[in-house]
């Protein structure tokens, strides 16, 4: 963390660094007795003695510590409107059964016939997803959402090349797409287009139907996209992608919107990924582990990423074995994909069942409608339509009052809440993407909405209280540019006094 203010500054006793609170000679161990023969210490001159170590009781390390884990912000306990992210509760029992000793301690090179329930509960879980997003075949090798981006891209390079057809190059990208889509476009080598929206939030179809020529490789949705929105041309984006010889790829990581409401198979996608540690319960942020698996139509399907997991009952060593598609990409990472995950996303599948599945999406969609009709009188829209999963405002108005999006990022920490993901997407100007999730009660959404909207009103009669803020926070407004450039991630010892 690099901060304007030096940390030790704001020393209340629970604040001080723990090398300030070192006693010569305080101890909280103490080793037992010797029970083997000694042996001599190295070398002197190997041995230091100017490393400043702390010096503690143990009670004290447990308080510095504890305190420490305090400061952090969690879902569980939190509401946390970061959009795009759904940052839900995930229910405990999806741990647990992935702590199970059978699952936890399962060796990755054990032999197939070791692992056949591993390897049945990788196979079921293909078929939910396929079930659940009407593709035809799924590859859980994928270590991420936007892994599983790549994954797909590569895919449908694969496609063109085995019919000689690999001068389309062209992967179309409308500007509501998640930032990851270029990104992962680009890797494959495809050169990226970019499409804009209609002003209702919707792709431009006369400005898609025209850039797609015979170059055409194919098109990247985001479904939601990152406005929120459905795409309501759907049927006709991605019959004119396909009439042009180009294949569909759909960002499935939001499917908290859609699940047993609309099945990307139907809509006309040929590929897509989908996020399990998002909508498919495993607590994520921080950087991982997730899983973003791949799931293809009948076109698409030879090209999965290896391995995927047969049943085949006429086999000696058990029913399920590991396989490669015929024409796969090849391996994405090591071994089979980030077990526990998928573990979890079945316990989530399993004991939610259709009808619970079904009322994730009809209470996200609720959810984030809830916010936009209780925040619509005091913050610009992006779009006045219904949304899907999350809402995005736009601080325009306050920002003539001259309180930006940031300030009301910062101020809402004031209130308790974290702040929901600012500034994206690209083409909404001072964007505040909410993202309520499925899992919030309608006091916790009230709370939240109280909070925006008397956020609303400072912008207007006491706008430093916003443009300064966060005032209750243990640290307040960090120098954000020198924090992403200079990180400052390690204690270094200093001299004492
Ligand atoms: C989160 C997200 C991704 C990327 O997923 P990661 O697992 O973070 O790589 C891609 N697309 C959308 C729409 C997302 O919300």
């Amino acid at each position: 963390m690099t901060q304007d203010q030096d940390p030790r500054s704001l020393a209340t006793p629970d604040r001080q660094l723990l090398m300030d609170r070192s006693v010569p000679g305080r101890r909280g161990v103490r080793l037992p007795d010797l029970d083997v023969p000694a042996e001599p210490l190295p070398d002197a001159s190997l041995l230091r003695d100017d490393l400043p170590l702390p010096e503690l009781s143990q009670p004290e390390v447990v308080r510095y510590f504890t305190r420490l884990s305090q400061l952090n912000y969690s879902i569980d306990t939190q509401f946390y409107p970061l959009g795009s992210c759904t940052m839900k509760y995930n229910p405990k029992i999806n741990d647990q059964v992935a702590s199970l000793p059978g699952m936890a301690n399962l060796h990755p090179l054990a032999p197939p016939e070791a692992a056949q329930g591993a390897l049945k509960l990788m196979h079921r879980l293909q078929t939910y997803l396929c079930e659940a997003s009407g593709m035809s075949a799924a590859s859980l090798a994928t270590l991420a959402g936007a892994q599983g981006e790549l994954a797909g891209v590569l895919m449908i390079r694969a496609y063109h090349r085995s019919r000689d057809d690999a001068a389309r190059r062209v992967m179309l990208i409308p500007d509501s797409a998640h930032g990851t889509n270029p990104a992962s476009a680009a890797m494959a080598g495809f050169e990226v287009v970019s499409i804009p929206s209609d002003s209702r939030g919707n792709m431009d179809l006369a400005a898609l139907r025209k850039a797609a020529g015979p170059g055409l490789a194919g098109l990247m949705l985001t479904l939601p996209s990152t406005l929120g929105l459905f795409e309501t041309s759907i049927l006709e984006v991605c019959e004119a992608v396909h009439h042009a010889g180009g294949l569909v790829y759909g960002d499935g990581a939001n499917m908290n919107a859609l699940l047993g409401q609309a099945k990307f198979g139907d809509l006309g996608f040929d590929v897509i990924h989908i996020n399990l540690h998002k909508t498919f319960s495993t607590p994520h942020g921080g950087g991982g582990p997730g899983a973003g698996p791949v799931c293809a139509g009948p076109r698409l399907a030879p090209f999965l990423p290896a391995p995927v997991v047969e049943e085949d009952a006429s086999t000696s060593s058990g029913s399920y074995r590991l396989a490669t598609p015929p024409q796969s990409i090849g391996k994405v990472g090591a071994f089979h994909g980030n077990f526990g995950v998928l573990v979890r996303a079945y316990a989530y599948i399993r004991s939610l069942g259709g009808e619970g599945l079904r009322a994730v999406s009809e209470d996200a969609v609720l959810n984030a409608n809830y916010l936009q009709a209780r925040l619509r009188d005091d913050y610009d829209l992006a779009c006045e339509r219904l949304c899907m999963h999350e809402v995005v405002l736009s601080a325009n108005r306050q920002k003539k009052q001259g309180v930006k999006g940031l300030d009301i990022a910062k101020r809402l920490l004031d209130y308790g809440f974290h702040a929901p993901t600012m500034y994206f997407p690209l083409i909404v100007d001072e964007a505040l993407m909410i993202e309520p999730t499925e899992t919030e009660s309608k006091e916790t959404l009230d709370a939240f909405a109280d909070a925006m909207l008397s956020i609303a009103k400072e912008a207007e009669e006491t706008p430093d209280v916003v443009r300064n803020a966060p005032h209750t926070t243990s640290v307040s407004r960090l120098d954000e540019a020198r924090a992403a450039r200079q990180p400052d991630l390690r204690w270094r010892p200093r001299p004492l006094g």
